[in-house]
């Protein structure tokens, strides 16, 4: 059976002084030097009592030795839990009293926010040809038969609540890397921007992943930075793939500093996934970047991929795409949608789940005879692209009406001063009134009458938000995403 290392192994056995990942540490490792990593990472857990199919948790901001952690893990047989570093002490508890690890790994070295995770916890520092991390041992070596095939355990973004712990198998993130390698024609003279957190399974996938199996380097970035990222760009990157909110704060950015374009471009594909693209957005992108922006649709149950745009440059198509290589979809219209060919999708195949770890319920609603239920509506159109047009659980009936969230965020984002809209619905008098809250630059912020008016022209009524609320920041994780189910608890402060 294949492991998730055998890709790196592969690199290791073939090109030992090839370079494969650099990071902001000043860490720079060939695959020979990142195998030596690996090896003394291992040798510590082992020391440390890790056997196989106990669970490791790696606290972590992208860095190098947070990839040896990785690939450390699935040597052992142990399962690895990638959590980022930037969560409170709050959410860490709460991952280590679900999943019970043996071991848990703190790169301290490249995030003061896993240092101060780990000085809370009473970890220890080690160092070794990985450089500097912290270990502490929160739980004896309790092995679960369960996670067997398991590679990693994932948690989802939490956007609509509590975040959920997803296994997936060694099979899974392989055929996911592949693809991922696949879609972007990656290849060795290729260099990666890791810039999405490889603690979530866009990062992991197309970057810790998809760069091992292809052998392309990987210049790891420990935290989203506009201006660094800027800086990246214009120094032979070729690859780039961020969240949308990543995209629209660079271009953003660049409008302030009055940078049309990059000086040094060597972009060859640049894509977006993780939330909804909007088409201002992708407008200004592709016109800054010089080649397509691509939109890649997926979820940490799917191993990130199950749709992804191969436009042209200038193409305003939105959808996200054709199903990738291997991957079913197929769209439920029994779950209310508004008809019209509109409904919950479903997908199929190599990228799907194990389940949820110790949380059999939650794996029997969401894993039907194979098939996984996303809880995003969408339809495919006549050229079989798919179009997300927001999730089951955010779908808005004002008036008997059905109003699609990311409709009402892209008519908002196309005015000049707004960076981004999340739009939600509440319930007020038995009916739910569209709320948008519109984050703009400090200084420069648009007053809710002129939003008010500007969405009266482009969107029918039953669609206009009844509030618009203009904020310098929204709640957000740490990739990025805006956590809508935050956006409620502004409305329980102001009732105070
Ligand atoms: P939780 O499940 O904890 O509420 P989450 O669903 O945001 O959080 P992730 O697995 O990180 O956690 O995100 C997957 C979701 O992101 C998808 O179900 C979909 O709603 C949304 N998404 C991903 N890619 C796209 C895209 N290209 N366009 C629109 N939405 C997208
Ligand atoms: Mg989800």
């Amino acid at each position: 059976m294949s492991k998730w290392h055998d890709f790196p192994d592969a690199q290791i056995a073939a090109r030992p002084d090839a370079p494969a990942f650099e990071d902001n540490g000043g860490a720079r490792w060939t695959y020979g030097e990142l195998d030596a990593a690996i090896n003394a990472l291992a040798e510590k857990l082992v020391e440390t009592g890790v056997q196989p199919c106990d669970r490791v948790l790696i606290l972590a901001e992208n860095c190098c030795a947070a990839v040896a952690a990785l690939f450390a893990c699935s040597r052992l047989g142990a399962c690895a839990i990638p959590f980022n570093a930037r969560q409170t002490a709050g959410e860490v508890q709460r991952v280590i009293d679900h999943a019970r690890p043996a071991a848990v790994l703190f790169t301290s070295a490249a995030s003061a926010d896993a240092l101060a995770h780990a000085d809370r916890l009473g970890a220890h520092e080690i160092e070794g040809a990985f450089g500097r991390l912290h270990l502490a041992i929160p739980f004896p070596s309790e092995p679960n038969p369960e996670l067997d095939d398991v590679a990693v355990m994932l948690f989802t973004t939490g956007t609509t609540g509590t975040p959920k712990g997803v296994m997936l198998t060694h099979e899974n993130v392989l055929f996911a890397g592949r693809l991922s390698a696949e879609l972007r024609g990656m290849t060795q003279a290729d260099v990666i921007y890791g810039v999405l957190p490889i603690t979530h399974v866009f990062g992991l996938a197309s970057v810790v992943t998809a760069a091992t199996s292809a052998g392309a380097p990987v210049r790891l970035e420990a935290r989203f930075s506009a201006a660094r990222t800027y800086d990246a760009l214009n120094s032979g990157i070729t690859l780039f793939s961020a969240v949308p909110q990543m995209h629209a704060l660079l271009m953003q950015y660049t409008k302030e500093q009055g940078y049309a374009h990059l000086p040094h471009n060597t972009l060859r594909y640049v894509s977006s996934g993780a939330a909804p693209l909007d088409p201002a957005w992708k407008r200004k992108a592709e016109a800054f970047y010089g080649v397509a922006l691509q939109n890649g649709y997926g979820m940490t149950e799917s191993t990130a991929g199950i749709c992804a745009s191969r436009n042209e440059i200038g193409d305003p198509d939105i959808s996200v795409g054709p199903p990738l290589p291997e991957v079913e979809v197929r769209i439920d219209e029994t779950v209310s949608g508004g008809g019209r060919g509109v409904g919950e999708i479903m997908t199929k195949g190599p990228h799907v789940m194990k389940g949820y770890y110790r949380n059999p319920e939650a794996t029997k609603e969401a894993l039907q005879d194979g098939w996984l239920r996303t809880g995003d509506l969408g339809h495919f159109d006549d050229r079989g692209h798919l179009h997300i047009a927001g999730r089951c659980k955010e779908l808005i009936i004002h008036g008997g009406f059905n109003v699609y969230p990311p409709e009402v965020e892209a008519a908002l984002n196309d005015h000049p001063k707004v960076i981004q809209t999340a739009v939600i619905g509440r319930m007020v008098d038995g009916d739910e009134k569209v709320i948008a809250f519109v984050q703009a630059a400090p200084g420069d912020e648009p007053s809710p009458e002129e939003l008010g008016a500007f969405a009266a022209e482009r969107l029918a009524g039953y669609k206009r938000p009844s509030q618009i609320i203009v904020a310098t920041e929204l709640p957000a994780a740490p990739t990025g995403k805006i956590l809508k189910h935050k956006l409620l608890e502004y409305f329980a402060v102001e009732a105070r």
